[in-house]
């Protein structure tokens, strides 16, 4: 299990090996390495192995001093009013709201049902609200996702596919890394391949930033199973209006 691996803190038996730069994995036992570079060798997310020894309310006060020593590098005075409470305000909100999702003990429970109606036509959760943090600029990256699957044995609560799309947006991503973690863990709950997941989406850091582009939005799609057929996937692309 590659995940647990990776995030599982380090002890005694633990196969996972801090590098010097204190980023990178070593493979050892058949889990892949996550480069030096943080390029996607896997869909998971480039977690230290130590992610979660802190607690939240440790990160909490860790990050509210270095954000305030960022504030005042860039020459803000913190004594002000309204400046005060930024540091704290930013910290929490980083550990308990936008990337909650790194944290596995966050991740919602997903109880799924037997199939009773023995539907086997194509379900899809259109216009899924999704907010996310680009990972190269820590800036957010918000739009659309559309899920859809064909059940085999079991179906899911709809608003459990809106939740799982939270959990993984809630980090700072990559939107290839977010469609294809949202897509992996469909596929695992509903124990079926037929899943397919696009997100539609516009990147600040793009629009605020750098080119300035204000209209552009960025598509990207995992088509799994059966969603591999031409006439499946034009179904799907036909229902969401592309
Ligand atoms: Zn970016």
């Amino acid at each position: 299990m590659q995940k647990e691996l990776l995030i599982k803190p380090l002890n005694g038996n633990d196969k996972a090996k801090l590098n010097g730069n204190g980023y990178s994995y070593e493979k050892i036992n058949g889990f892949e390495t996550l480069g030096d570079h943080h390029v996607g060798t896997s869909a998971e997310t480039p977690l230290r192995f130590d992610a979660f020894e802190k607690s939240d309310d440790e990160k909490i006060s860790l990050i509210e001093d270095k954000f305030r020593d960022i504030m005042e590098v860039i020459g803000l005075d913190l004594t002000d009013d309204s400046l005060q409470g930024t540091p704290h305000r930013v910290a929490k909100m980083f550990v308990k709201e936008i990337f909650y999702g790194l944290n596995p003990a966050n991740k919602p429970k997903i109880s799924v049902f037997d199939n009773k109606f023995k539907y086997n036509e194509m379900l899809l959760e259109r216009d899924i609200n999704m907010n996310s943090f680009c990972e190269h600029h820590f800036l957010p990256i918000v739009g659309k996702a559309h899920v859809a699957y064909i059940p085999s044995g079991q179906v899911i609560g709809l608003s459990k596919i809106n939740r799982i799309v939270d959990y993984f947006a809630r980090r700072p991503q990559v939107q290839e890394r977010l469609t294809m973690q949202i897509a992996n863990e469909l596929k695992k709950v509903l124990k079926t391949d037929d899943v397919a997941v696009l997100i539609d989406a516009k990147h600040m850091c793009v629009s605020c930033r750098g080119i300035g582009d204000e209209s552009s939005t960025t598509l990207t799609a995992e088509y799994c199973g059966r969603f591999k057929d031409r006439a499946v996937r034009e179904e799907f692309l036909k229902y969401i209006g592309l």
